[in-house]
């Protein structure tokens, strides 16, 4: 961190990633600027960033900035590297990373990190609250918590920083190294940022890139692109499955989970619903005792954690009918999960931004639900996986609160009335956690179906 002293650092994107790099930098003696494509003029940001001696430039990404005795540059995740002032940075040879690796630079601690198509955010706290639970030192950033290089900066020897990584992330790391590194699952994802496939795959193989044998690269067996992925890794190869497919990791046999040769739960003790979720479940075990839980305190928060709001997240019963928000479901595999996880007909409303992917895999889903009702720019295309699958019952909304009107006049008393988009919220909402509210405030004065 001494090597910024003086060092003209650009960050690109003012997010609260971005204002915490800002105020990173400039503690670490950078010269800073942030550059912000929306115009800050009068804002609080602005403000205390300029009151701190960080020059701000917003409103556009002028290209010229980058020439100026730029020698480091820091970009928002959501920044596409096909905008043109990245591009320039990229050209000139200039390092382009994200703040996660600055928080590689600063944390004093050791860091687990987590990745995957889905289940990150679950997956982090668990583990987290594991480690609290068996009184081992535990911060969780990402998603929950701050910033990752906010909560890097007070973390001490001896203590643990548990962090979700975004692909996005991780395309911007060059020596980020995590002493345990989670590998969930791979699906196409994305795709509409990473361009190819093998982008996204190499983005989220960054994980392990820096690894050595003293530390653990935890994947799912069960899901062949994470496997060998984590296979050529250099560290301790530690496998979890939910069928009980080795006898190393974690992996549930006969009813139980299990770390190694040790018994922690039996299957039906633990509080999260669905085969995703146990999935989930045995990627924390490994990764928590890994850094030092404790099977009983593992025991303990498995049977207490009911989950993250907006992951299939039980909203109550209305009118006998379950009601789910699953408003983080934001492409095919979560949905797939959460349609899967429920015994009782479901009633699902999907849709969303149209990120031009079709809904073909949603198909067998579509199969096994009572009714649907598709709303949102994608809809159409939804649509059409819901004739493919030959879904008979179901309906465009133009809303999701009308969307919510019409589904629930579409199921019976003791239905599953779900809400798993499969698609990002941004087509109508600012994020997935206003989109998860609006549908949790529109099913409270939903009618009785006639
Ligand atoms: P992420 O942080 O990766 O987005 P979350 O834990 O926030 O993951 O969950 C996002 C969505 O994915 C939710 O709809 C959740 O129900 C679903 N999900 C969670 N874990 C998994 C998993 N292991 N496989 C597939 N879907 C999952």
């Amino acid at each position: 961190t001494q090597w910024f002293k003086g060092k003209k650092v650009l960050v690109i994107g003012l997010a609260k990633s971005g204002m915490a790099a800002a105020r990173l930098l400039h503690e670490m003696g950078a010269v800073v600027t942030v550059n912000e494509a929306k115009d800050m003029t009068g804002t609080k940001e602005k403000s205390v960033l300029e009151d701190m001696g960080v020059r701000v430039m917003s409103g556009s990404h002028p290209l010229h900035i980058v020439d100026e005795g730029i020698e480091y540059v820091v970009k928002n995740p959501g920044i596409r590297y096909d905008t043109p002032i990245i591009r320039r940075a990229v050209d000139k040879g200039l390092p382009v990373v994200t703040e996660i690796e600055l928080a590689g630079m600063v944390c004093g601690g050791s860091i687990a990190a987590v990745t995957g198509s889905n289940g990150k955010t679950t997956t982090t706290t668990l583990i987290h609250e594991m480690l609290l639970e068996s009184s081992v030192p535990s911060y969780a950033a990402g998603n929950i918590g701050r910033v990752a290089c906010e909560t890097a900066a007070v973390v001490q020897p001896g203590e643990v920083m548990v962090t979700e990584v975004s692909s996005f992330q991780l395309k911007g790391t060059e020596e980020f190294h995590p002493r345990t590194a989670v590998l969930l699952n791979i699906v196409d994802a994305h795709l509409d940022y990473h361009g190819t496939r093998d982008d996204y795959q190499q983005s989220k193989a960054k994980i392990f890139a820096n690894l050595e044998a003293s530390d653990a690269a935890v994947y799912n067996a069960e899901d062949p692109v994470a496997a060998s992925i984590a296979e050529q890794s250099d560290a301790a190869l530690v496998p979890f499955s939910v069928n009980g497919w080795s006898t190393e990791g974690a992996f549930i046999r006969d009813g139980w989970y299990w770390f190694c040769d040790t018994a922690i739960l039996s299957a039906d003790e633990a509080a999260l619903p669905g085969r995703h979720n146990q999935e989930n479940m045995l990627a924390a075990i490994a990764c928590a005792i890994l850094n030092g839980a404790e099977p009983d305190a593992v025991r303990t928060t498995l049977r207490r954690f009911q989950g993250v709001e907006h992951r299939l997240q039980f909203v109550g019963s209305i009118h006998n009918r379950d009601i789910y928000n699953d408003s983080k479901s934001t492409n095919i595999l979560s949905a797939e999960k959460a349609v899967a996880a429920f015994e009782a007909p479901v009633v699902l409303l999907a849709g969303g931004l149209d990120r031009g992917n079709s809904f073909d895999e949603l198909i067998p889903s579509l199969q096994k639900t009572k009714a649907a009702v598709f709303y949102g720019e994608s809809r159409e295309k939804l649509a059409e996986a819901a004739r493919k699958a030959g879904l008979e019952s179901w309906q465009f909304a133009d809303t999701l609160a009308e969307a919510v009107d019409k589904g629930f006049q579409l199921t019976d008393e003791k239905d599953v009335f779900l809400l798993s988009p499969a698609c990002a919220s941004w087509d109508q909402f600012q994020t997935f956690e206003e989109r998860g509210d609006t549908f949790i405030k529109a099913v409270q004065s939903v009618q009785i179906p006639r």
